[in-house]
């Protein structure tokens, strides 16, 4: 939960989560939706996915034991390097270095690292020096105070050296170039995306769809529609989205709004409008499946954050 996000933010998911699955059987016996609708909200559902399939794994391969060993984990789906390195450190005290954020940060800094922190180079000194330093039988001491020194005192922007106890020998601090370190060279610039989504209505119910398990949003639920292609105007690209998902035509009407959102890769503006079908029976070709549901249903089905707000939308707008 933590990867990508905040810990403010992640505490009341953590709590909602942990009264849903206390237990890694009872995280593997769940479905993906009811795991989906817990995460709901936090974004990144890949984690939520890979965390439902390694339970399952963990259940059948292990007998219900996560393992504690960096090899094993890292086979678990979602489990990375650093992952797997910071629960064989913290939670089984194995002596293992780890490398997140705010480690990298505090070790570029400490050791006036040059490379780019992203770089292949950049990432191989950072796990060196994280590894030579690791005192034996407290490598998950030592892994968590770096990581609490990073987030609370050499904060990216204004480290607080009066507090840092680790200040007398920092070299980029000898250097005052703390605020240089680490590294990083400047990303590409983030693609921005045009999407439109349909709001088709019948006998006071809303078409939605689901979306395949793997990829962004996999396994949630959305109105149906997606990219604008070049030269296409809104309306025509909501009238072939719409065929090439759902088998039907459709008459493009007003505009119910416009949503933004911002992830990791790219930017959305994605355009909803009120939609009327025209010809056909809807049937689920470029999507997994579809239903008709009430308002008050809604909220039953996993949504990623601009499909929400639509719902949202049309829960408080007058009746369909
Ligand atoms: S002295 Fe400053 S830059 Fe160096 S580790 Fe401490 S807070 Fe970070």
């Amino acid at each position: 939960m933590l990867q990508q996000t905040r810990v403010e933010t992640v505490i009341p998911y953590f709590r909602r989560w942990m009264q849903h699955f206390p237990t890694i059987s009872e995280l593997a016996s769940s479905s993906l939706q009811e795991v989906l609708g817990v995460w709901e909200g936090l974004g990144y559902y890949g984690r939520a996915r890979n965390l439902h399939k390694a339970s399952r794994i963990v259940m059948l391969e292990y007998g219900g034991q996560l393992p504690g060993d960096v090899k094993s984990l890292r086979k678990l789906p979602g489990i990375g390097r650093y992952t797997a390195a910071a629960i064989a450190s913290i939670a089984f005290n194995r002596d293992e270095p780890t490398l997140d954020g705010n480690i990298r940060r505090v070790l570029a800094r400490f050791f006036n690292v040059t490379e780019d922190a992203r770089s292949r180079m950049g990432e191989q000194r950072l796990w060196q020096l994280a590894g030579q330093h690791l005192p034996a039988g407290h490598a998950g001491e030592y892994n968590q105070a770096l990581m609490d020194l990073g987030a609370s005192i050499c904060s990216p922007k204004s480290p607080g050296f009066k507090q840092c106890p680790l200040e007398a020998s920092c070299l980029a601090r000898s250097l005052a170039i703390q605020e240089q370190r680490p590294v990083l060279l400047p990303k590409p610039a983030i693609p921005h995306f045009i999407v439109t989504a349909a709001v088709i209505c019948r006998d006071q119910r809303v078409l939605i769809t689901c979306r395949p398990p793997k990829g962004l949003l996999g396994g949630m639920w959305e109105f149906p529609g997606g990219k604008q292609q070049h030269d296409e105007d809104l309306p025509t690209c909501l009238r072939r989205e719409i065929g090439e998902e759902l088998g039907v035509e459709i008459e493009v009407g007003s505009q119910l709004g416009v949503y933004r959102h911002a992830y990791t890769h790219f930017r959305v503006t994605l355009h909803a409008f009120w939609c009327i079908l025209l010809k056909g029976e809807p049937h689920p070709i470029q999507v997994v499946d579809m239903r008709w549901v009430r308002l008050d249903e809604l909220s039953q089905y996993p949504m990623g954050k601009i499909d929400r707000q639509i719902s949202q939308t049309l829960v408080s707008s007058p009746s369909l």
